[in-house]
């Protein structure tokens, strides 16, 4: 069911007394959306992330995970070992995975098969780089991503699928798509998921935008009719001001 959801993603920040800070920061936020609430650590704190929210709406997530079931990956992490630690989603295709680790759409295709098959929500990013908006390819590039990791499965996965479009020009550098320009993507990510699967698939489906959100931006986003959401990155690291995304629904 198509949700609102806002979810942050710390990246490579926040050691474990900082981990431990930032989210005893977060509890004492008021939340006055009702906006599913996610975060997604470093991997080596996602137990005690897990365990420090146990009793509050915050869903910890993973940033990553490999798509071998186990084996000899020296320095990877497994859904199993996700799983065992009470994580139940995962991020998967973020950009800065895409453009420094080498993550190609193969690759994601099966880090998608393996979580959905150990009953892993898949949070799905993806998105275009300048050149591409520069040269009017960006719905193409996002379409293809989509295609290519995405669309070998059945249209009952898609329940476990939670899209992030994010432009690789608007992360992290204070630069944010227009409310238009969001909502013409998601719509156009919509469209091309009813061709695909129809219309319940279509309209149930959560997707996120991505992109230097902030407080004072986060209203106008979420107020378009196909943006169910954000991912969001550096101001996810100061309490107030995530829950001020929050509560901009
Ligand atoms: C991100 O990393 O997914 C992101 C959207 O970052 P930022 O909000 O900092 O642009």
């Amino acid at each position: 069911m198509r949700k609102n959801i806002v979810a942050g993603n710390w990246k490579m920040n926040n050691d474990l007394p900082e981990t431990e800070a930032l989210i005893s920061d977060l509890l004492k936020q008021k939340q006055t959306s009702n906006a599913e609430v996610i975060i997604a650590p470093t991997a080596v704190n996602l137990y005690q992330a897990f365990n420090a929210t146990r009793n509050s709406n915050i869903e910890v997530v993973a940033q990553n995970m490999h798509f071998a079931e186990n084996g000899a990956y020296t320095g990877e992490i497994s859904a199993a070992m996700l799983k065992s630690v009470g994580v139940n989603t995962v991020i998967i295709g973020h950009s800065e995975r895409r453009a420094y680790f080498n993550e190609t759409d193969d690759l994601l295709a099966k880090k998608v098969d393996t979580a959905l098959k150990n009953d892993l929500r898949v949070i799905f990013c993806f998105g275009e780089e300048l050149n591409d908006r520069k040269s009017g390819n960006h719905e193409t590039v996002v379409e293809n991503q989509i295609k290519n990791a995405l669309f070998h499965r059945e249209a009952s996965a898609f329940k476990n699928i939670i899209l992030a479009y994010e432009p690789v020009w608007a992360i992290g550098t204070g630069e944010t798509a227009s409310p238009e320009q969001a909502q013409d993507m998601h719509k156009y990510i919509r469209q091309t998921l009813n061709t695909k699967y129809g219309k319940e698939v279509s309209q149930d489906m959560t997707i996120l935008y991505g992109g230097s959100v902030k407080p004072a931006n986060a209203k106008e986003i979420f107020s378009k009719p196909d943006v169910d959401g954000g991912l969001i990155g550096g101001a996810a690291l100061k309490a107030e001001d995530f829950y001020a995304i929050i509560n901009a629904f």
